[in-house]
Parts: structure tokens; C-alpha cells; sequence
């Protein structure tokens, strides 16, 4: 019997120092294994020599293909185009700087032998500087309040997904993607392996405290409009705090007459009334935001090079 072919895709933006090692990892990894195997890699418009050292190993291994983007598009990006091209049974999602241990993937390939469509890796904080670990810990906290989908802390995009999920995923044709809420939405059969955390082998984190709050906000706004009724019902609020407000006010003045200058008052008022007006006008902004991106159906990436020949290289990939 022919065994399932599994590919893995490598999202990649300046691993030069790290392609070399993942694919030796991978290839010593499957070594033991029965399985045939792809590896993608998907170079993410790096400015290093990524691109040149995915070549280097292209000319000695036939089992590597690559897409290289004309700019830097982003992860979840990258993650797309490697569902788009590979042709594995079950596609396991890792990073390039070997945070994700390759010694994990024989226990993923058990979990899909199982019948699990997908086989996700849990990681615990170990090693995580403590302001990162508490704003994460916060934000699975109100997020999972927030949203449909569930979202759990110390689960990221390094999983095994069976054919069935990545065709399903492929039907998810959204620009702005939020990859873990995407695995989330579709649901199947899931599996939970645990890992302790590894720290990054070379090069740095790309994730600067603007990129994950931006990443945070996605999370937030891609799965409902929530935050559009909360910010409804805070404006529903604020108004009856202010007619209150204005009637005990008022009332107090027909009574004794004004006692003081309102300074305070009308300061204090004015600020507030200004944040939730704001605050407000910034959610709505948020999914206007993603209608105009949407609305312009432009495609998600473009390729400048690979060395796959599926028919699909050309077309800019919707
Ligand atoms: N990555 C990418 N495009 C980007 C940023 C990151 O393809 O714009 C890749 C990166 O090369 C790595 C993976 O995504 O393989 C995870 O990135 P990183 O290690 O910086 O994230 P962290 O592990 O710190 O969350
Ligand atoms: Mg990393």
C-alpha cells in the first residue's frame, strides 16, 4: 500500500541562518519514518540570503519546493500559499527557527494514522519573558469572551491538518487572515499533543509589541461584530449616565442655584463623553477597514520565483 505523502510547509523572512538547519532536522526526522514527504518552504519577501540558502539546498534534494513572494506579505500569508501548492495527505504548518520541535511530527503522523484531521501542538511559557506571557494570558482571557471561535493560549499554527481540513481551509477566501481563528472556525476532529516551549535558534523574533497588538486585534474583529454591539450598548449607556447626570444637575441648580463654576464637571464629562465617542468611531473604523480591503479582491500575494510548475505559479493566487 502506498503510504500518505505529508508535506510541511515553512513560512520564511530572514532564516538565513536557519533554513539549513530545519530541513537537515526534517530530513533526519523522516529518516526513521515510513512516509514520503514535501518540504515548502515560502519565502516571505526576506531581505537576507533565506532565498539563496533555500536554493542551495533545492539543487541536492528533489523533495524540497519553495514560492518566493515579491515582498514581505505577512505569516499568514505565507501559510496560505504553501495550502495552495502542496499536495500532501496531511500538511503539518512549522516556523524556520526550530521553536517547533521536528521530533514532534512522528506524534502527529500517529494522531493523523488515528483519524484526527488535525493533530495540534500546545506549548507551555517556559522561557517567555513574563510581560509577554501576562498580556498573553490577558488577552485569550477576553478574547475568548469576545469572539465565536475558540482560541487557547499556548496554541499557534504548528499542527498536522488532514487533506479535508486544508480543503476546507482553502475555502476560507478572506484577505485579512487570522490563521488560528481560521483551524478554529473549521472545526474536525482534534487532537492536542504538549511540548515544553524551545527557544528561537538564530536570528530574531519579527513579532515587535505594535506587530502583536496589531496580530491581537485581528483576532479580535476577524471572527464577529461584537465589538461593533458592545460599543452600541456603551454608547446606549454613556447617553442615560448623561441624562441622569443633566437631570440631578439641573434640578440641584433650580434649587440652590449655581453654588460653583463646573469646572470639573464639564471637564470631566468632556473627556469622557470624548473616549467612548472615539473609542467607538474606532471600532466601526476597524470593520470598515476590512470591508474596503475586502471589497478590493485584490490577491492575496505575489510570486516572484519557484520552482513548482502546478499552473497555479502564474496567476497572482486568489
Ligand atoms: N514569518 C513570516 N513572515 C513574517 C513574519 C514571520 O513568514 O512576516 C515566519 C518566520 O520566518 C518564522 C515564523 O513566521 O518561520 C514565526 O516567526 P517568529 O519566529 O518571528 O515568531 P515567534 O516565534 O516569535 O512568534
Ligand atoms: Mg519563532
Amino acid at each position: 500500500m502506498k503510504s500518505s505523502l505529508i508535506s510541511i510547509i515553512i513560512p520564511s523572512f530572514n532564516e538565513e541562518s536557519n533554513i539549513e538547519m530545519i530541513y537537515k532536522a526534517l530530513s533526519k526526522e523522516f529518516h526513521d519514518l515510513n512516509y514520503d514527504y514535501e518540504i515548502f518552504f515560502v519565502n516571505d519577501g526576506s531581505t537576507d540570503s533565506t532565498l539563496n540558502e533555500i536554493k542551495k539546498i533545492v539543487l541536492t534534494s528533489s523533495k524540497v519546493k519553495y514560492v518566493s513572494f515579491t515582498r514581505n506579505f505577512g505569516k499568514e500569508v505565507a501559510i496560505l500559499a504553501g495550502f495552495q501548492h502542496v499536495k500532501g495527505d496531511a500538511v503539518i504548518v512549522m516556523d524556520a527557527d526550530l521553536q517547533h520541535p521536528c521530533t514532534l511530527i512522528k506524534d502527529f503522523i500517529a494522531g493523523f494514522e488515528e483519524g484526527y484531521h488535525q493533530v495540534i501542538a500546545k506549548r507551555n511559557r517556559k522561557g517567555d519573558g513574563w510581560i509577554r506571557s501576562c498580556f498573553s494570558s490577558l488577552y485569550y482571557c477576553i478574547v475568548n469572551k469576545i469572539v465565536d471561535v475558540e482560541l487557547k493560549d499556548g496554541i499557534g499554527d504548528f499542527r498536522l491538518l488532514s487533506r479535508k481540513a486544508v480543503d476546507a481551509l482553502l475555502m476560507l477566501n478572506e484577505g485579512n487572515r487570522f490563521s488560528k481563528g481560521l483551524f478554529s472556525w473549521i472545526g474536525l476532529d482534534q487532537k492536542i499533543i504538549y511540548y515544553d516551549n524551545v527557544a528561537r535558534q538564530n536570528g530574531k523574533t519579527k513579532w515587535s509589541f505594535p506587530k502583536l497588538l496589531n496580530y491581537g486585534i485581528d483576532g479580535v474583529i476577524s471572527f464577529n461584530n461584537r465589538p461593533l454591539r458592545i460599543c452600541f450598548y456603551t454608547g446606549i449607556f454613556t447617553l442615560i449616565l448623561s441624562f441622569i447626570f443633566i437631570f440631578t444637575e439641573l434640578s440641584l441648580i433650580l434649587r440652590n442655584g449655581i453654588t460653583q463654576p463646573g469646572y470639573f464637571t464639564t471637564i470631566s464629562a468632556f473627556l469622557f463623553f470624548g473616549g467612548v465617542q472615539l473609542f467607538c468611531l474606532g471600532v466601526i473604523g476597524e470593520y470598515i477597514g476590512r470591508i474596503y480591503y475586502e471589497t478590493k479582491k485584490r490577491p492575496h500575494y505575489l510570486i516572484q520565483e519557484t520552482n513548482i510548475n502546478d499552473g497555479k505559479s502564474d496567476e497572482a493566487n486568489q
